[in-house]
């Protein structure tokens, strides 16, 4: 296609029609110009092509394909090869299913161990996070298929997901929440990205001319094209100056009339529209070059090979946390598996990334001659004829193998977490099962972090996260030691929730407000001398390796790594920097590199790493690479530190204190940040949002004006009662789908349920004004004509 001879073609009607999707999964076609539709569909670890009903939150049935491990589980591979292989192969299957755009990968940073959705995000580091996405990225773009980064930017609460606002600094923003974006964007090249629900300090994404325009298109370089989130769009005249290209889903022609009326009346550039249609027709050009050269493949044949990569996928990210010299199991050791999990196990995470899998592997599978007790209900109940039984099955075994993890319910898109526990159930059988004085192996199945009281009691724990559909085999293969595990976790593991400094403010208001500045995750818990459960970038293996030898070459890092036990493994060397006495407050250590090597048993490497500015600098008014001595740790994890060096930098960057670091929380990271400290620090007052009758927008929700607006409150009813209808007529709050459909409805901003409604008429505008008090207004512009 002749992208500027088909621009200039097209009518302004026809441009800015081609910038909303037609449908809940297409974009329009337009045969007179000779533009086909393209299809798009989730997601971050697998297809989830709907061919009848659509939604957002995996509700309806989508077609079979491979479920791969979630990001919570490849992201402890620290292996971006990996992920490419994952991209490629879910490339391969949208090319299969004819599916032009998969909506993935998430790179949104884990702030929190609650977020519902931190299953689908890499980590807590945005150098970790980056390099993954980007090696995911290349995979599926390099079989000509487009991704769509997502979600752009700083969205790492479910909690009023539609219409909260992220509020922070600049130099966090940069240094983690847009980090791993920025990452993506320029190693990975993906050709679309995909713009967050949340307002970023006061401005929609998706109007956010600083941050579509400036930071990602010219500072760093981004050629694709923006993609809402699905009814993320706030307003289409502001989102046509910002650079939005894609409004989705279609169907509700949000706000195209007034622009088209703006561009003709001179007030709104029709260059920001041909722009916007530039950005699409490239993409939309691709893929039918790749629709073109494509070549059908066998789905069994396929889906069979994917299979098998999806199984090592989940060895390379399947984490050995505790080992008391129970594992590998030995041959004649008699075995008793427990939990509902070791017959149903949870292997991915509910939402928009739900898949509907090829074939499910079960832990009992692999275990013939084990025996089995139940222990616990699918919903982490127990009660005592249960664990009776378990103890009874547990006398004719050596060892335990317990299946604990987080039901369904407790975690998934949409919500957020209320707690870092397992249900009681699951601890009450794993502390009855460490009564019997046999050998306790933990297995964990959860999308994030949860606390272990009885860590200490059990012999050994493994972490397979959110395993994918073979998950079970290569855990089985974990636990007989065909595989060396190798995982280490992306994320630190707290002792208790309230050890992490965002437990007393994260997720409780509308507004999400980073106090904490960028000490997430090992960056606030090295800093505050806050001890942990197993740090980020920990995991053990069957075999040891040994540190030595570091070397510095100016800014070449070197150093030999040892196989010194009997078995092959993978280890992950990771390189962390410092600065000693730095003037403006940082974390102690950063991770800036990191390397997974595979060492037969007694075999050594050499690894080196070369350093860069980009792994000095810091953000103060624009990157700068501070004066001064750095370390430069060399490791296993961020606290197993074996090998140091000292690397001294001059004639670069002078940074100044400011004023107000003195005494502030941000230098210690000792006690409570306050509201002072991140005002102080931010150089803003902060001003909450309390939104309340007269004040109402269309970017409120009927959740919030019903608690002063009786139409609100009657809709609110009308909506719990159509969506109880798929339920058996139940209110089900218990269930994570109602609860998803419900924040997806009556939780959504009235104009994200225009959009995503497909309406385009005066009836939510309308009840607006009632709900401001304005009843005659109101009635009246229900009953207007649309303009
Ligand atoms: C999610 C996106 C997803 C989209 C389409 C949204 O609710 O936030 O991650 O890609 O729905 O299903």
């Amino acid at each position: 296609m002749n992208i500027e001879k088909t621009l200039q073609k097209m009518s302004l009607e026809d441009k800015v029609a081609l910038c909303s999707g037609a449908d809940f999964w297409t974009t329009k076609a337009f045969d007179q110009y000779g533009i086909p539709s393209l299809f798009m569909c989730d997601g971050p670890h697998g297809l989830r092509k709907q061919e009848n009903k659509a939604d957002m939150l995996g509700v309806n049935k989508s077609r079979q394909a491979v479920c791969f491990p979630a990001e919570v589980t490849t992201a402890a591979s620290f292996d971006p090869d990996l992920l490419r292989e994952i991209g490629n192969a879910i490339g391969q299957e949208a090319e299969q299913q004819d599916v032009d755009m998969v909506l993935g990968p998430g790179v949104n940073i884990k702030r929190n161990p609650l977020c519902g959705r931190n299953f689908e995000y890499f980590s807590e580091d945005p150098l970790l996070a980056g390099k993954l996405a980007a090696g995911f990225i290349k995979g599926i773009e390099g079989t000509g298929i487009a991704c769509s980064l997502k979600h752009f930017a700083a969205n790492s609460q479910e909690y009023c997901r539609f219409n909260s606002n992220s509020v922070l600094d600049e130099r966090t923003l940069r240094e983690i929440y847009l980090k791993a974006f920025e990452i993506a964007v320029k190693e990975g090249h993906p050709s679309t990205l995909m713009c967050a629900y949340p307002k970023l300090n006061g401005i929609h994404c998706s109007d956010n001319k600083w941050l579509l325009q400036d930071v990602l298109r010219k500072e760093w370089g981004f050629d694709g094209a923006v993609v809402t989130d699905w009814g993320a769009m706030n307003n289409r005249i502001k989102a046509f100056e910002a650079g939005c290209d894609l409004n989705m889903p279609g169907g509700s022609a949000y706000m195209e009339k007034q622009a088209i009326q703006l561009v003709k009346d001179g007030r709104l550039d029709e260059k920001c529209i041909d722009d916007c249609v530039r950005h699409l027709l490239k993409l939309i050009d691709r893929a039918e070059s790749t629709r073109m050269t494509k070549q059908k493949a066998d789905w069994q044949q396929m889906a069979q090979a994917h299979h098998l990569l999806a199984k090592k996928a989940a060895e390379e990210g399947i984490v050995l946390l505790k080992n008391k010299n129970v594992l590998p199991l030995k041959e004649n050791e008699s075995i008793v598996l427990m939990g509902s999990f070791a017959k149903q196990m949870r292997y991915q995470g509910a939402g928009s990334s739900h898949i509907n899998a090829f074939h499910v592997d079960q832990p009992i599978d692999f275990f013939d001659s084990a025996g089995y007790a139940e222990g616990f209900h699918e919903d982490g109940s127990t009660d005592e004829a249960m664990l009776k039984e378990a103890e009874q099955t547990a006398e004719k075994a050596d060892q335990i193998i317990i299946f604990a993890g987080l039901p369904q319910k407790y975690e998934s898109e949409g919500f957020d977490r209320a707690d870092l526990k397992l249900p009681d159930g699951e601890n009450a059988l794993i502390e009855r099962m460490v009564q019997t004085g046999r050998d306790v192996i933990v297995v964990l199945i959860s999308g994030s972090v949860v606390e272990c009281p009885w860590a200490d009691q059990v012999q050994g724990i493994l972490y397979a996260g959110l395993p994918g559909e073979a998950g079970a085999a290569a855990i089985a293969d974990v636990l007989k030691g065909i595989v060396n595990p190798s995982g280490r976790l992306a994320e630190t593991w707290p002792y208790l929730y309230s050890d992490c400094v965002s437990s007393s403010y994260y997720g409780k208001t509308k507004d999400a407000v980073y106090l904490e500045g960028e000490y997430v995750g090992y960056r606030y818990y090295d800093k505050a001398g806050v001890p942990v459960r197993w740090p980020f970038g920990y995991g053990l293996s069957y075999t040891q390796f040994a540190y030595a030898d570091l070397k510095t070459d100016g800014r070449k890092v070197s150093c030999t790594i040892r196989n010194v036990g009997h078995t092959a493994g993978d280890e992950t060397v990771q390189l962390y920097v410092g600065q000693n006495h730095p003037t403006l407050h940082r974390p102690l250590k950063e991770l800036k590199h990191f390397a997974r090597i595979h060492l037969e048993a007694g075999q050594e490497k050499e690894v080196s790493f070369v350093l860069e500015d980009d792994d000095f600098a810091l953000w103060q008014d624009g990157w700068k690479v501070a004066d001064g001595s750095y370390c430069v740790w060399v490791g296993r994890s961020s606290v197993d530190l074996p090998l140091c060096t000292e690397i001294v930098i001059s004639d670069q960057d002078e940074i100044s204190a400011p004023e107000w670091q003195k005494d502030s929380w941000y230098q210690t990271c000792r006690g409570d940040v306050t509201m002072s400290d991140f005002e102080a620090m931010n150089g803003i007052h902060y001003v909450p949002d309390h939104p309340h009758k007269g004040t109402y927008t269309m970017d409120n929700t009927v959740m919030e004006m019903k608690q002063d607006a009786w139409i609100m409150k009657i809709l609110y009813k009308a909506v719990e009662k159509t969506i109880a209808k798929g339920f058996g007529g139940k209110a089900d709050y218990d269930n994570p789908e109602f609860r998803m459909l419900m924040a997806s409805s009556a939780g959504s901003p009235l104009r994200a349920m225009m959009i995503s409604g497909g309406m385009n008429n005066n009836v939510l505008p309308g009840m607006l004004e009632i709900a401001n008090g304005h009843f005659f207004k109101g009635l009246f512009k229900m009953m207007e004509k649309n303009k």
